[in-house]
């Protein structure tokens, strides 16, 4: 059985994880899409990516506010339209990207991060 895109990088690509406990990694996506930053959570093990794991999204939620702190708010996009539906994942990033339209359009939930919305004073 081929591997799957998920599992590949949790095997092989350790070099770029962010963050990583016994449940989960988080990385930067491949596709930035114009995004300044892109990142995904990811399980370690194979769950259906429909299910809500609270925890797993706790600790994404807690690590957005960190790493989008350039920005005031940041978005996770619901599992709704993922490509990946047989392993649990979730993605978040800025606002201004190539795909906007498509990030106001999918429902996602805005998380508020440590940026302001004024940063020039
Ligand atoms: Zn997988």
């Amino acid at each position: 059985m081929e591997e799957c895109r998920l599992c590949r990088i949790i095997n092989n690509e350790n070099d770029k994880f962010l963050y990583e406990d016994e449940f989960v990694i988080i990385v930067p996506t491949n596709k930035m899409k114009g995004h300044k930053k892109r990142i995904m959570i990811v399980s370690k093990s194979h769950l259906d990516n429909n299910i809500e794991i609270t925890t797993f999204e706790d600790i994404f939620r807690k690590y957005c506010y960190e790493y989008f702190d350039e920005e005031p708010t940041c978005i996770i996009a619901s599992p709704e339209y993922a490509t990946i539906t047989n392993h649990w994942h979730r993605i978040a990033c800025d606002w201004i990207g190539e795909d906007m339209l498509q990030c106001w359009y999918t429902p996602h939930l805005a998380i508020k991060t440590k940026g302001k919305w004024n940063r020039s004073e």
